[in-house]
């Protein structure tokens, strides 16, 4: 197929990475994502199928996007994920294909997603202690996710990569635990800032913020000899403390410094563009490609999209909330819907 001109927005700034939802689904509960209920998920016909799914990928590599995470929901609920992973794995144009998962299902697929061509995988994880992690995710599962996280290691994933949210009251005193990892293994650990996307949870409550500044004081102090090293576009602040194996990131997801790199779209699991986490506004792509839409069209959708993007994501914020007219316009309230 034909590559096509890049994606540009109004900021002249093009894209090369795409996070692909694809489902809504999941088998925990994080309290900083969603409720114990769940959230008032879609129908399955809503949900993009793979081929729905791997149409826009082949579209996307044509227009430059280089790099693909499948996210949800929990993306290895899908049964038919290694279908994805390869098919994403064999887009011309595609040079790499990730996914972020809770790690619960990993040994089910490991393999499979290696042969396919997974090249990397981050694997949520918010606490070393057994009881927390009950606490957060209101199920058992830390011995199976700290195995899969090994076995992601052992496999040789290219690249191996936890992210955890961190909450004051919470995990802020296991951060050393977690930078600790770095000391033998060969992973990143991703400090990423608490997001107010949690189905209205614990974000109103208050105090369970913790800045990424603070965190990286927090880094600083516990490795004076710490040393910036090479990260991705949201890595916004990342180390190696001398002689650990791994890297320790910290995301400024809240804050927002990162904003003005930003070269990511995303799609949610049914089938609509978001040009920005922080903003409301979506471009529909499922009844287009239902109803025989062609790839010209689909392609005038995306640059719309980005055509619109907002310089940041306080840009994005500030328009979106002047959209709303009431509270049953905030369509989606867990990063579960958005594809975190
Ligand atoms: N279920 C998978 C998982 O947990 O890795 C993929 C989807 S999850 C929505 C993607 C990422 O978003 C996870 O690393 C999760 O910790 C993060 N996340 C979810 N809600 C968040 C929030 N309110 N603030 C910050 N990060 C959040
Ligand atoms: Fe599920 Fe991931 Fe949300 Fe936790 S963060 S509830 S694992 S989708």
């Amino acid at each position: 197929m034909n590559p096509l001109p890049p994606l540009l927005d109004s900021y002249g700034r093009t894209f090369d990475y795409a996070r692909i939802a694809v489902t809504e689904k999941c088998n925990l509960r994080c309290t900083y994502c969603m409720p114990e209920e769940g959230v008032d998920f879609q129908g399955k016909e809503k949900i993009l199928q793979s081929d729905e799914t791997l149409r826009i990928i082949g579209i996307l590599g044509r227009m430059g996007i280089k790099k693909i995470r499948f996210t949800g929901g929990e993306p290895l609920v899908r049964k038919d994920i290694v279908e994805l992973v390869s098919g994403a794995a064999a887009t011309p144009g595609v040079k790499a294909v990730h996914l972020t998962t809770n790690g619960i299902l990993f040994d089910r697929y490991a393999q499979s997603l290696l042969d396919a061509g997974l090249t990397g995988v981050n694997i949520s994880l918010d606490t070393l202690d057994a009881e927390k992690f009950v606490r957060i995710t209101r199920r058992e599962g830390l011995d199976k996710v700290s195995q899969n996280i090994k076995l992601a290691l052992d496999l040789g994933f290219p690249r191996v990569k936890i992210n955890i949210v961190l909450m004051r009251g919470f995990n802020e005193g296991e951060l050393k635990n977690f930078t600790e990892l770095t000391r033998d293994h060969r992973l990143t650990v991703r400090f990423i800032e608490f997001m107010p996307f949690d189905s209205h949870q614990i974000w109103e409550e208050g105090g369970h913020f913790a800045s990424a500044d603070s965190l990286v004081k927090q880094i600083e102090t516990l490795y004076p000899d710490i040393q910036p090293a090479p990260g991705t576009r949201t890595e916004h602040h990342i180390f190696q403390a001398p002689g650990h194996q791994g890297k320790i990131a910290v995301i400024p997801a809240f804050t927002r410094s990162l904003c003005g790199n930003c070269s990511r779209i995303r799609v949610t699991a049914d089938g609509n563009i978001r040009n920005c986490l922080y903003s409301d506004k979506e471009y529909g792509l499922r009844e287009l490609i239902r109803t025989g839409g062609s790839d010209d069209e689909i392609v005038a959708v995306f640059r719309k999209a980005f055509a619109e993007k907002e310089k940041d994501g306080f840009e994005a914020k500030k328009t979106s909330s002047a959209q709303k007219v009431s509270v049953e316009d905030i369509v989606r309230v867990s990063m579960t819907q958005i594809g975190g």
